[in-house]
Protein backbone atom coordinates (compact mmCIF):
# COMPACT_ATOMS: atom_id res chain seq x y z
CA UNK A 1 0.00 0.00 0.00
CA UNK A 2 2.69 2.48 0.48
CA UNK A 3 6.14 2.98 -1.99
CA UNK A 4 6.75 4.86 -5.29
CA UNK A 5 8.00 1.24 -7.13
CA UNK A 6 4.60 -0.21 -7.49
CA UNK A 7 1.64 1.31 -8.55
CA UNK A 8 -1.75 -1.03 -7.71
CA UNK A 9 -3.71 -2.25 -9.76
CA UNK A 10 -2.24 -2.91 -12.83
CA UNK A 11 -5.02 -5.27 -13.90
CA UNK A 12 -2.16 -8.20 -13.25
CA UNK A 13 0.05 -6.47 -15.34
CA UNK A 14 2.33 -6.43 -12.42
CA UNK A 15 2.62 -10.27 -12.22
CA UNK A 16 4.87 -10.40 -15.30
CA UNK A 17 6.48 -6.93 -15.17
CA UNK A 18 8.65 -5.85 -12.20
CA UNK A 19 9.06 -2.44 -10.58
CA UNK A 20 5.92 -0.67 -12.23
CA UNK A 21 5.77 2.84 -11.24
CA UNK A 22 3.45 5.96 -12.55
CA UNK A 23 6.14 6.69 -15.45
CA UNK A 24 4.94 3.03 -17.30
CA UNK A 25 1.22 4.50 -16.98
CA UNK A 26 2.56 8.14 -18.60
CA UNK A 27 2.02 9.37 -22.36
CA UNK A 28 4.86 11.87 -23.30
CA UNK A 29 3.96 13.66 -26.05
CA UNK A 30 6.87 16.69 -26.92
CA UNK A 31 7.00 18.46 -30.13
CA UNK A 32 9.77 21.13 -31.79
CA UNK A 33 9.21 24.45 -33.19
CA UNK A 34 12.02 24.66 -36.37
CA UNK A 35 12.22 27.55 -38.42
CA UNK A 36 11.55 26.75 -42.26
CA UNK A 37 14.73 27.05 -43.45
CA UNK A 38 15.49 24.39 -40.80
CA UNK A 39 12.47 21.96 -42.13
CA UNK A 40 13.80 22.37 -46.03
CA UNK A 41 17.31 21.42 -44.57
CA UNK A 42 15.84 17.90 -42.64
CA UNK A 43 13.34 17.07 -45.55
CA UNK A 44 15.72 14.76 -47.66
CA UNK A 45 16.39 12.64 -44.38
CA UNK A 46 13.19 12.72 -42.41
CA UNK A 47 11.39 11.76 -45.58
CA UNK A 48 14.06 8.58 -45.51
CA UNK A 49 13.53 7.76 -42.41
CA UNK A 50 10.02 7.84 -42.96
CA UNK A 51 10.04 5.53 -46.29
CA UNK A 52 11.95 3.23 -44.33
CA UNK A 53 8.87 3.07 -41.63
CA UNK A 54 6.41 2.94 -44.23
CA UNK A 55 5.20 6.09 -43.12
CA UNK A 56 3.97 7.69 -46.78
CA UNK A 57 2.20 10.12 -45.40
CA UNK A 58 5.04 11.56 -42.97
CA UNK A 59 7.25 11.31 -45.96
CA UNK A 60 5.28 12.99 -48.09
CA UNK A 61 4.74 16.19 -45.73
CA UNK A 62 8.64 16.11 -45.12
CA UNK A 63 8.96 15.80 -48.77
CA UNK A 64 6.86 19.21 -48.91
CA UNK A 65 8.98 20.98 -46.41
CA UNK A 66 12.14 20.95 -48.81
CA UNK A 67 9.94 23.42 -51.22
CA UNK A 68 9.19 26.17 -48.59
CA UNK A 69 7.65 28.59 -49.85
CA UNK A 70 10.62 31.18 -50.70
CA UNK A 71 12.54 28.90 -52.32
CA UNK A 72 9.46 27.74 -54.18
CA UNK A 73 9.22 31.33 -55.56
CA UNK A 74 12.59 31.04 -56.86
CA UNK A 75 14.59 33.06 -54.06
CA UNK A 76 16.78 30.66 -52.44
CA UNK A 77 15.79 29.68 -48.85
CA UNK A 78 18.85 30.77 -47.00
CA UNK A 79 19.74 34.41 -48.17
CA UNK A 80 22.39 36.32 -45.92
CA UNK A 81 20.40 39.27 -44.73
CA UNK A 82 16.89 37.36 -44.82
CA UNK A 83 15.04 38.30 -41.95
CA UNK A 84 14.05 36.01 -39.43
CA UNK A 85 10.80 34.92 -38.56
CA UNK A 86 9.26 36.79 -35.28
CA UNK A 87 9.70 34.10 -32.44
CA UNK A 88 7.04 34.65 -29.65
CA UNK A 89 6.20 32.49 -26.55
CA UNK A 90 3.56 29.80 -27.67
CA UNK A 91 0.09 30.76 -27.14
CA UNK A 92 0.87 34.61 -27.76
CA UNK A 93 -0.71 33.98 -31.15
CA UNK A 94 -4.10 34.09 -30.13
CA UNK A 95 -3.96 36.54 -27.28
CA UNK A 96 -6.19 40.00 -28.07
CA UNK A 97 -4.50 43.39 -27.50
CA UNK A 98 -7.02 45.48 -25.48
CA UNK A 99 -8.87 47.52 -27.22
CA UNK A 100 -10.48 50.32 -25.60
CA UNK A 101 -13.56 51.60 -26.58
CA UNK A 102 -13.66 54.22 -29.54
CA UNK A 103 -11.85 57.62 -28.29
CA UNK A 104 -13.26 61.06 -29.32
CA UNK A 105 -16.78 60.88 -27.51
CA UNK A 106 -17.97 64.04 -25.98
CA UNK A 107 -19.78 62.26 -23.12
CA UNK A 108 -17.32 59.20 -22.10
CA UNK A 109 -19.01 57.04 -20.07
CA UNK A 110 -17.34 53.68 -21.05
CA UNK A 111 -14.19 53.37 -18.27
CA UNK A 112 -15.37 53.65 -15.11
CA UNK A 113 -13.46 56.70 -14.35
CA UNK A 114 -14.45 59.42 -11.86
CA UNK A 115 -16.58 61.60 -14.08
CA UNK A 116 -15.97 64.49 -11.38
CA UNK A 117 -12.28 64.83 -12.08
CA UNK A 118 -8.99 64.32 -10.37
CA UNK A 119 -8.32 64.98 -6.55
CA UNK A 120 -7.04 68.33 -6.68
CA UNK A 121 -4.18 68.40 -4.38
CA UNK A 122 -3.39 65.60 -6.63
CA UNK A 123 -3.04 67.92 -9.69
CA UNK A 124 -1.68 71.18 -7.25
CA UNK A 125 0.92 68.17 -6.82
CA UNK A 126 2.17 67.47 -9.98
CA UNK A 127 2.08 71.54 -10.93
CA UNK A 128 4.36 71.96 -8.25
CA UNK A 129 6.85 68.82 -9.45
CA UNK A 130 10.29 70.27 -9.65
CA UNK A 131 12.22 69.33 -12.72
CA UNK A 132 14.10 66.75 -10.53
CA UNK A 133 11.56 64.95 -10.31
CA UNK A 134 11.98 64.62 -14.45
CA UNK A 135 15.62 63.94 -14.33
CA UNK A 136 16.13 61.52 -11.39
CA UNK A 137 14.99 57.96 -11.13
CA UNK A 138 11.78 57.86 -8.71
CA UNK A 139 12.04 55.91 -5.31
CA UNK A 140 12.48 52.33 -6.48
CA UNK A 141 9.20 51.01 -4.62
CA UNK A 142 7.47 54.23 -3.74
CA UNK A 143 8.28 53.90 0.04
CA UNK A 144 6.35 57.67 0.99
CA UNK A 145 3.33 56.49 -0.98
CA UNK A 146 3.66 53.17 0.44
CA UNK A 147 3.27 54.79 4.15
CA UNK A 148 0.46 56.96 3.01
CA UNK A 149 -1.54 54.23 1.95
CA UNK A 150 -0.85 52.36 4.90
CA UNK A 151 -2.67 54.85 6.53
CA UNK A 152 -5.52 54.67 4.82
CA UNK A 153 -5.75 51.17 4.70
CA UNK A 154 -4.85 50.38 8.45
CA UNK A 155 -1.85 48.53 7.69
CA UNK A 156 1.95 48.19 7.83
CA UNK A 157 3.94 50.11 4.87
CA UNK A 158 5.55 47.00 4.28
CA UNK A 159 2.22 45.06 3.79
CA UNK A 160 1.76 47.58 0.59
CA UNK A 161 2.99 47.00 -2.85
CA UNK A 162 2.51 50.00 -5.57
CA UNK A 163 2.62 49.46 -8.90
CA UNK A 164 1.42 50.84 -12.76
CA UNK A 165 -2.19 50.60 -12.17
CA UNK A 166 -3.77 48.13 -10.63
CA UNK A 167 -3.00 46.12 -13.92
CA UNK A 168 0.37 45.79 -13.18
CA UNK A 169 0.06 44.16 -9.63
CA UNK A 170 -2.41 41.60 -11.25
CA UNK A 171 0.25 41.39 -13.75
CA UNK A 172 3.13 41.06 -11.55
CA UNK A 173 1.04 38.36 -8.97
CA UNK A 174 0.32 36.24 -11.36
CA UNK A 175 4.25 35.90 -12.82
CA UNK A 176 4.96 35.45 -8.53
CA UNK A 177 2.84 32.65 -7.46
CA UNK A 178 2.02 30.71 -11.00
CA UNK A 179 3.80 28.37 -12.38
CA UNK A 180 3.58 28.04 -16.67
CA UNK A 181 0.89 25.42 -17.09
CA UNK A 182 -1.01 26.75 -13.70
CA UNK A 183 -4.52 27.28 -13.34
CA UNK A 184 -5.64 31.14 -12.60
CA UNK A 185 -9.87 30.28 -11.30
CA UNK A 186 -11.77 33.17 -11.95
CA UNK A 187 -15.50 33.98 -12.50
CA UNK A 188 -16.97 35.09 -15.53
CA UNK A 189 -17.60 37.84 -16.33
CA UNK A 190 -15.38 39.70 -14.75
CA UNK A 191 -12.24 41.97 -15.23
CA UNK A 192 -11.42 41.32 -19.20
CA UNK A 193 -7.44 41.63 -18.33
CA UNK A 194 -7.66 38.67 -16.06
CA UNK A 195 -7.41 35.76 -18.49
CA UNK A 196 -5.15 37.67 -20.91
CA UNK A 197 -2.90 38.56 -17.69
CA UNK A 198 -3.05 34.71 -17.01
CA UNK A 199 -1.97 33.49 -20.58
CA UNK A 200 0.84 35.96 -21.32
CA UNK A 201 2.41 34.88 -18.20
CA UNK A 202 1.94 31.08 -19.23
CA UNK A 203 -0.73 30.44 -16.96
CA UNK A 204 -4.46 28.55 -18.07
CA UNK A 205 -7.50 30.84 -17.01
CA UNK A 206 -10.19 28.64 -15.78
CA UNK A 207 -13.42 30.39 -16.17
CA UNK A 208 -16.38 29.58 -13.19
CA UNK A 209 -19.30 31.44 -14.55
CA UNK A 210 -21.64 33.49 -12.04
CA UNK A 211 -24.62 31.20 -10.37
CA UNK A 212 -28.23 32.33 -11.66
CA UNK A 213 -28.45 34.86 -8.71
CA UNK A 214 -25.04 36.10 -9.51
CA UNK A 215 -23.17 34.74 -6.59
CA UNK A 216 -19.75 33.53 -6.56
CA UNK A 217 -19.77 29.83 -8.12
CA UNK A 218 -17.49 28.76 -5.21
CA UNK A 219 -18.04 24.96 -5.77
CA UNK A 220 -16.28 25.62 -9.55
CA UNK A 221 -13.59 28.07 -8.18
CA UNK A 222 -12.24 25.59 -5.86
CA UNK A 223 -12.90 22.52 -8.16
CA UNK A 224 -10.39 24.25 -10.69
CA UNK A 225 -7.54 23.69 -7.92
CA UNK A 226 -6.02 26.46 -8.94
CA UNK A 227 -2.31 28.34 -8.32
CA UNK A 228 -4.32 31.22 -7.96
CA UNK A 229 -7.92 32.62 -7.53
CA UNK A 230 -9.39 35.67 -8.78
CA UNK A 231 -12.09 37.52 -7.57
CA UNK A 232 -13.49 41.05 -7.79
CA UNK A 233 -15.88 42.11 -5.31
CA UNK A 234 -17.53 44.61 -6.92
CA UNK A 235 -17.18 42.98 -9.88
CA UNK A 236 -16.88 44.52 -13.33
CA UNK A 237 -18.73 44.81 -15.43
CA UNK A 238 -21.78 43.58 -13.27
CA UNK A 239 -21.38 45.86 -10.48
CA UNK A 240 -21.82 43.48 -8.24
CA UNK A 241 -20.76 42.35 -4.60
CA UNK A 242 -19.74 38.90 -3.50
CA UNK A 243 -21.37 37.82 -0.29
CA UNK A 244 -19.11 37.33 2.81
CA UNK A 245 -19.96 34.18 3.08
CA UNK A 246 -19.01 33.36 -0.32
CA UNK A 247 -15.69 35.08 -0.30
CA UNK A 248 -15.22 33.52 3.14
CA UNK A 249 -15.33 29.64 1.50
CA UNK A 250 -12.69 30.91 -1.19
CA UNK A 251 -10.62 32.31 1.48
CA UNK A 252 -10.30 28.91 3.69
CA UNK A 253 -10.72 26.32 0.76
CA UNK A 254 -8.39 27.58 -1.64
CA UNK A 255 -4.51 25.88 -2.03
CA UNK A 256 -3.14 28.57 -3.56
CA UNK A 257 -3.32 32.48 -3.43
CA UNK A 258 -6.02 34.41 -3.57
CA UNK A 259 -6.98 37.75 -5.21
CA UNK A 260 -9.80 40.02 -4.07
CA UNK A 261 -9.77 42.97 -6.51
CA UNK A 262 -11.63 45.96 -4.41
CA UNK A 263 -11.06 48.39 -7.57
CA UNK A 264 -14.56 50.05 -6.12
CA UNK A 265 -14.28 49.61 -2.82
CA UNK A 266 -14.65 52.85 -2.19
CA UNK A 267 -17.79 52.88 -3.89
CA UNK A 268 -19.20 49.50 -2.07
CA UNK A 269 -18.05 50.65 1.04
CA UNK A 270 -16.46 46.90 2.39
CA UNK A 271 -12.90 45.99 1.94
CA UNK A 272 -11.13 43.47 3.38
CA UNK A 273 -7.59 45.32 3.24
CA UNK A 274 -7.19 45.12 7.07
CA UNK A 275 -7.22 42.08 7.37
CA UNK A 276 -5.28 40.53 4.46
CA UNK A 277 -2.37 40.80 5.95
CA UNK A 278 -3.27 38.50 8.95
CA UNK A 279 -4.29 35.32 5.67
CA UNK A 280 -0.95 35.27 4.50
CA UNK A 281 -2.12 33.92 0.92
CA UNK A 282 -4.85 37.23 0.04
CA UNK A 283 -3.95 39.45 -2.14
CA UNK A 284 -6.52 42.54 -1.75
CA UNK A 285 -6.16 44.98 -4.93
CA UNK A 286 -6.52 48.45 -5.01
CA UNK A 287 -6.20 51.27 -7.01
CA UNK A 288 -6.66 55.22 -7.52
CA UNK A 289 -7.74 55.51 -11.11
CA UNK A 290 -11.37 55.15 -10.17
CA UNK A 291 -12.84 57.07 -6.51
CA UNK A 292 -9.55 59.20 -6.58
CA UNK A 293 -10.18 59.93 -10.06
CA UNK A 294 -6.27 59.50 -10.94
CA UNK A 295 -6.93 56.56 -13.69
CA UNK A 296 -4.07 58.75 -16.29
CA UNK A 297 -1.41 58.61 -13.28
CA UNK A 298 -1.38 54.71 -13.31
CA UNK A 299 -1.21 53.99 -9.63
CA UNK A 300 -2.70 50.99 -8.43
CA UNK A 301 -1.93 49.07 -4.80
CA UNK A 302 -2.16 45.67 -2.94
CA UNK A 303 -2.51 44.76 0.64
CA UNK A 304 -1.08 41.45 1.64
CA UNK A 305 1.29 39.64 4.55
CA UNK A 306 4.57 41.26 3.70
CA UNK A 307 6.34 38.10 2.64
CA UNK A 308 3.78 38.11 0.20
CA UNK A 309 3.96 41.56 -0.96
CA UNK A 310 8.27 41.09 -1.34
CA UNK A 311 6.94 38.28 -3.70
CA UNK A 312 5.20 40.26 -6.00
CA UNK A 313 7.68 43.18 -5.60
CA UNK A 314 10.25 40.74 -7.52
CA UNK A 315 7.80 39.99 -10.26
CA UNK A 316 7.26 44.14 -10.45
CA UNK A 317 10.69 45.48 -10.47
CA UNK A 318 11.94 48.64 -9.28
CA UNK A 319 10.41 52.39 -10.59
CA UNK A 320 7.36 51.52 -11.99
CA UNK A 321 5.35 54.12 -10.62
CA UNK A 322 6.96 57.90 -12.00
CA UNK A 323 8.23 60.08 -9.61
CA UNK A 324 5.66 62.93 -9.96
CA UNK A 325 2.64 60.11 -10.41
CA UNK A 326 3.92 59.51 -6.95
CA UNK A 327 3.87 62.76 -5.67
CA UNK A 328 0.55 63.58 -6.99
CA UNK A 329 -0.92 60.13 -5.19
CA UNK A 330 0.55 61.29 -2.07
CA UNK A 331 -1.11 64.28 -2.23
CA UNK A 332 -4.32 62.43 -3.29
CA UNK A 333 -4.74 60.10 -0.24
CA UNK A 334 -2.94 62.33 2.56
CA UNK A 335 -5.48 65.64 1.38
CA UNK A 336 -8.34 64.82 -0.37
CA UNK A 337 -9.96 62.08 1.18
CA UNK A 338 -13.32 64.14 2.04
CA UNK A 339 -13.12 64.90 -1.15
CA UNK A 340 -13.29 61.92 -2.76
CA UNK A 341 -15.45 60.64 -0.02
CA UNK A 342 -18.36 63.74 -0.98
CA UNK A 343 -17.94 62.31 -4.83
CA UNK A 344 -18.59 59.02 -3.93
CA UNK A 345 -21.47 59.54 -2.18
CA UNK A 346 -22.48 61.40 -5.31
CA UNK A 347 -21.95 59.05 -7.54
CA UNK A 348 -23.96 56.60 -5.55
CA UNK A 349 -26.79 59.02 -5.44
CA UNK A 350 -26.83 59.94 -9.18
CA UNK A 351 -26.01 55.96 -9.91
CA UNK A 352 -29.02 54.85 -8.23
CA UNK A 353 -31.37 57.82 -9.47
CA UNK A 354 -30.09 56.26 -12.92
CA UNK A 355 -31.00 52.76 -12.44
CA UNK A 356 -34.29 53.63 -11.16
CA UNK A 357 -34.86 55.98 -14.75
CA UNK A 358 -33.81 53.09 -16.63
CA UNK A 359 -36.05 50.70 -14.98
CA UNK A 360 -39.09 53.17 -15.61
CA UNK A 361 -38.24 52.78 -18.97
CA UNK A 362 -38.38 49.05 -19.28
CA UNK A 363 -34.34 48.26 -18.80
CA UNK A 364 -33.25 46.22 -16.03
CA UNK A 365 -30.30 47.20 -15.15
CA UNK A 366 -28.01 44.86 -12.50
CA UNK A 367 -27.79 45.48 -8.48
CA UNK A 368 -24.35 47.77 -8.43
CA UNK A 369 -22.18 48.26 -5.81
CA UNK A 370 -19.81 50.26 -7.83
CA UNK A 371 -19.79 53.38 -9.65
CA UNK A 372 -21.21 51.99 -13.08
CA UNK A 373 -24.29 49.84 -14.12
CA UNK A 374 -24.28 47.18 -16.20
CA UNK A 375 -27.67 47.22 -18.19
CA UNK A 376 -28.78 44.09 -20.27
CA UNK A 377 -30.06 45.33 -23.66
CA UNK A 378 -31.42 43.44 -26.84
CA UNK A 379 -28.12 44.11 -28.91
CA UNK A 380 -25.42 45.56 -27.43
CA UNK A 381 -23.45 47.13 -30.66
CA UNK A 382 -27.38 48.58 -31.73
CA UNK A 383 -27.91 49.75 -28.23
CA UNK A 384 -24.85 51.50 -28.19
CA UNK A 385 -24.97 53.39 -32.15
CA UNK A 386 -27.89 54.60 -30.86
CA UNK A 387 -26.32 56.83 -27.96
CA UNK A 388 -23.72 57.64 -30.56
CA UNK A 389 -25.31 60.84 -32.06
CA UNK A 390 -25.65 62.32 -29.02
CA UNK A 391 -21.74 62.07 -28.56
CA UNK A 392 -21.57 59.55 -25.34
CA UNK A 393 -19.69 56.48 -25.44
CA UNK A 394 -20.69 53.42 -22.90
CA UNK A 395 -19.04 49.90 -23.19
CA UNK A 396 -20.71 47.14 -24.94
CA UNK A 397 -20.49 43.62 -23.64
CA UNK A 398 -21.96 40.81 -26.65
CA UNK A 399 -23.36 37.29 -24.98
CA UNK A 400 -21.98 37.76 -21.26
CA UNK A 401 -22.65 34.44 -19.86
CA UNK A 402 -25.76 34.74 -17.72
CA UNK A 403 -26.52 38.03 -18.75
CA UNK A 404 -26.81 38.36 -22.72
CA UNK A 405 -25.66 41.93 -24.29
CA UNK A 406 -25.36 44.71 -22.07
CA UNK A 407 -24.17 48.29 -21.97
CA UNK A 408 -21.81 49.18 -18.85
CA UNK A 409 -22.46 53.01 -17.99
CA UNK A 410 -20.69 54.89 -15.96
CA UNK A 411 -22.41 56.84 -13.38
CA UNK A 412 -21.19 60.67 -12.71
CA UNK A 413 -22.85 64.18 -12.00
CA UNK A 414 -26.44 64.46 -12.23
CA UNK A 415 -26.57 66.54 -15.53
CA UNK A 416 -24.34 63.83 -17.49
CA UNK A 417 -26.71 61.33 -16.62
CA UNK A 418 -29.81 63.72 -17.65
CA UNK A 419 -28.32 64.04 -21.22
CA UNK A 420 -27.84 60.02 -21.33
CA UNK A 421 -31.37 59.33 -20.04
CA UNK A 422 -32.90 61.62 -23.20
CA UNK A 423 -30.17 59.72 -25.73
CA UNK A 424 -31.33 56.41 -23.98
CA UNK A 425 -35.07 56.78 -25.49
CA UNK A 426 -33.52 55.86 -28.58
CA UNK A 427 -32.21 52.54 -27.32
CA UNK A 428 -34.10 49.70 -28.48
CA UNK A 429 -34.54 47.68 -25.32
N1 LIG B 1 -9.54 45.75 -11.57
C1 LIG B 1 -10.79 46.01 -11.99
C2 LIG B 1 -11.91 45.21 -11.45
C3 LIG B 1 -11.01 47.02 -12.94
O1 LIG B 1 -12.25 47.26 -13.36
C4 LIG B 1 -9.91 47.76 -13.44
C5 LIG B 1 -10.03 48.85 -14.47
N2 LIG B 1 -11.13 48.88 -15.23
C6 LIG B 1 -8.64 47.44 -12.96
C7 LIG B 1 -8.50 46.45 -12.03
C8 LIG B 1 -7.40 48.13 -13.46
O2 LIG B 1 -7.35 49.44 -13.03
P1 LIG B 1 -6.01 50.27 -12.99
O3 LIG B 1 -4.96 49.51 -13.74
O4 LIG B 1 -6.35 51.57 -13.63
O5 LIG B 1 -5.65 50.41 -11.54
Amino acid sequence: MTGANHVLPTGGLARAYSGLSVLDFLRWTTWQEILPEAAAGLAHDVAALADTEQLPGHAAAARGWASAPNEAEGTPARRGAAPLPLRRRAGYGTIPVYAPAPGGADLDLSDNTNLFGPAPSALDALRASAAESLSRYPEPWSDALRQSLARYAGVRPEEIVVGCGSDDLLDSAFRAFGEPGDTVAHCVPTFSMVPVFARANGLVPAAAPFTPDLELDTDALLAARASITYLASPNNPTGTIASPEAIARVFEGASGVVILDEAYAEFSGVTRGREAPQHGRLMIVRTLSKAFGLAGLRVGWAIGAAALIAEVEKARGPYKVSAPAERAARAAVEHDLDWMRERVAAVIASRDRLADALRGRGFAPLPSAANFLLVPVAEADAAAAALEPAGIAVRTFRGLAGIGDALRITAGPWPAMERLLVAFDRVPR
